[in-house]
This record gives C-alpha cells, sequence and structure tokens, in this order.
C-alpha cells in the first residue's frame, strides 16, 4: 500500500521505518532533512513536502508534537485535497480532542475517513513494533486503520467515537506522569537509606508497588540497561511533551468538572522539572528532581 508519514521524530521514525520493514511504500516528510535521510536509509522515500509525501496514498499517518502541528498540517494548505477519495488518514499523535475533532470532521467532509490514534508504549515499542495504539472513529475505519498500524503495534484498541482515542490516551498519560515521578520518589527514599537501586526495583517490581515505570522504564541511572536513564535521559519521551499531555489532562478535567488533584500535582513537578533545564530530556529525569546528589 502507498502510505504517506508525516512527522519522523523519536516515535515516527522507527514507526515509518517499521512500515517500509512489512513491505509498504512509504512516502515520509518531515521539517528536520535529517529525519528524512534516516528514514529513507530504513527503506522509505523522501518527499520533498508533505503535500508530495500524501500525494496519491490510500492512507497517511501524522506523528507530531501537539495539536498546532497537526491542524498545521491537515487544516492548511488543502493537504487533505492530495488524497484521493475514500482515503484513510490516522493520527497518531497525542493531541487535544477539539484538534483531532477538527481534523477527522475536515477530513470526512472532504470524503477522506480519519481516525485519532494515540499510542503508548515509548521508542523501544516504536523501534520494536509493539505500541498499542489507542482509537477514536467510525468501528469501519478503525478495523481499516488496524490493517495499515498492525506492522507497528501489538495492541490495536478501539476507544470509542471520533476523539475517543485522546480522551483514552489522556487519562493514561495522566496515569503514568503520576506513577513515573511516584516511582522516582521511593527509589530516592530507599537510596537514601542505604539501598541499592536496582535491588530495591526487583523487590518493589515483585510486590505491590509495581508498575509500568518501575519494571518497563526504571528512571534510576544504570538499573536498566534500555532505558533514556541508562543513557543520560536521551531520546526517549520528552519532558516537555509529558508537560504538553499534562496540560491536555487538565483541560480535560476542567471540561469534565472531574477532580484530579495527583494529577495536578504531577503537572506541576514536571512543570518545575522541565523548567529547570531537563525539557528536552525524556520525562523519566524527573529522578533528578529528587536530589543532585543521585549519580548515574
Ligand atoms: P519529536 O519531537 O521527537 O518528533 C516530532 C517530529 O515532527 C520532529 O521530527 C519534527 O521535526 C516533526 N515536525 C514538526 N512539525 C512538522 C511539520 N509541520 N511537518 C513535518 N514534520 C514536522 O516527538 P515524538 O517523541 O516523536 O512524539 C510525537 C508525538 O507522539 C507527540 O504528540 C508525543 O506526545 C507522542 N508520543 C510520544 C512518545 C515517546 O515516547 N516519545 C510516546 C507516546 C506518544
Amino acid at each position: 500500500m502507498k502510505i504517506g508519514f508525516i512527522g519522523l521524530g523519536n516515535m515516527g521514525g522507527p514507526m515509518a521505518a517499521n512500515l517500509a520493514r512489512a513491505g509498504h511504500e512509504v512516502w515520509v516528510f518531515d521539517l528536520v532533512r535529517a529525519h528524512i535521510d534516516e528514514a529513507v536509509a530504513a527503506g522509505c522515500h523522501g518527499a520533498v513536502d508533505a503535500a508530495s509525501a500524501l500525494d496519491g496514498c490510500a492512507a497517511a499517518i501524522s506523528m507530531l508534537p501537539a495539536g498546532e502541528h497537526v491542524r498545521g498540517l491537515w487544516l492548511e494548505q488543502a493537504r487533505l485535497s492530495a488524497m484521493p477519495a475514500g482515503a484513510l488518514v490516522i493520527d497518531c499523535s497525542t493531541i487535544d480532542v477539539a484538534s483531532a475533532r477538527a481534523v477527522g470532521e475536515a477530513a470526512r467532509e472532504r470524503g477522506l475517513r480519519f481516525v485519532d490514534a494515540p499510542v503508548s508504549g515509548g521508542t523501544a515499542g516504536a523501534r520494536a513494533g509493539t505500541l498499542t495504539f489507542i482509537m477514536g472513529g467510525e468501528a469501519t475505519d478503525v478495523e481499516a486503520a488496524k490493517a495499515v498500524l498492525a506492522p507497528m503495534g501489538q495492541s490495536l484498541l478501539h476507544a470509542g467515537p471520533l476523539g475517543a482515542g485522546q480522551i483514552a490516551k489522556m487519562c493514561n498519560n495522566m496515569l503514568l506522569a503520576i506513577h513515573m515521578a511516584g516511582t522516582a520518589e521511593a527509589l530516592a527514599l530507599g537510596v537514601r537509606e542505604g539501598l541499592d537501586p536496582a535491588v530495591l526495583s526487583a523487590i518493589m517490581g515483585k510486590s505491590s508497588g509495581n508498575n509500568w515505570s518501575l519494571e518497563r522504564y526504571n528512571p534510576w541511572p544504570g538499573v536498566m540497561e534500555n532505558a533514556p536513564a541508562s543513557r543520560g535521559y536521551q531520546g526517549g519521551f520528552m519532558t516537555r511533551l509529558m508537560v504538553k499531555d499534562l496540560g491536555l489532562a487538565m483541560a480535560l478535567a476542567e471540561h469534565a468538572k472531574s477532580p484530579v488533584p495527583l494529577g495536578a500535582l504531577a503537572r506541576s513537578l514536571f512543570l518545575l522539572h522541565a523548567q529547570g533545564g531537563f525539557e528536552a530530556l525524556d520525562f523519566s529525569s524527573i529522578q533528578q528532581l529528587y536530589g543532585g546528589q543521585i549519580e548515574g
């Protein structure tokens, strides 16, 4: 299938490579030339701009930082018109519900199908093709999206109508922020009282405090070989993107009139951490907020 792929960052780059590896003809574009070159080296075709990447594609995927980028891509410069009638647009970015709905409705008005499909699983999941896709849209469109997304994901889940994927993703990331901060806090406490962080992680991993941040994405440097913490918090999921997601969750909570005291606290913690010079590092670097004497 001819697929257009826009946004080749920490997530989009390895995702596009997996699509090409599965035998699809993948046309890619990113504002950063080096990202296009890497995707081409992985078997994709480089395009000079977004419209050329989308031209004649049966499906298109966007993986951009935030709602403004997704709206800019799909609602300006008539890029939806570059695609043939009935083509499937899948936005995998984590964005506000209103933007997802606006793009979805614009796509439908032009005779295209749209699914919001934010992901979970981090850069390791993107590389391994084991992401969880959390989808919002019509059941038939979601079924069609599953066929396109299969080479990149292990769990392909339908949350509900247009925008529901984003709502579920925001709930998930608010919980992720809370358990990452809690994990960092518990590790710092144990280490200050003389425990080895790897031993403490193994104990909590077999106890009731176990969670994804501890078990799969340990924030303490050196505890887990493949985690961003063990490579200077490079790559991964940038703190500024987590702050963005927590802002989206707060807006959702305001809309729903749902109390989120722990989410609000986590947002303040990650914002403080971002402003301390960590915004471009992986969000698990929140570990460093718990004390400068903690060494990698
Ligand atoms: P990133 O900043 O590494 O990548 C974004 C890419 O989009 C960059 O390469 C940038 O140059 C490109 N870009 C921006 N505007 C563009 C435009 N108009 N046209 C073409 N390219 C453009 O971010 P990421 O970590 O890959 O995250 C992407 C999305 O996925 C975000 O919404 C994020 O919240 C979400 N997400 C990230 C992770 C993670 O672990 N990194 C996990 C789940 C979800």
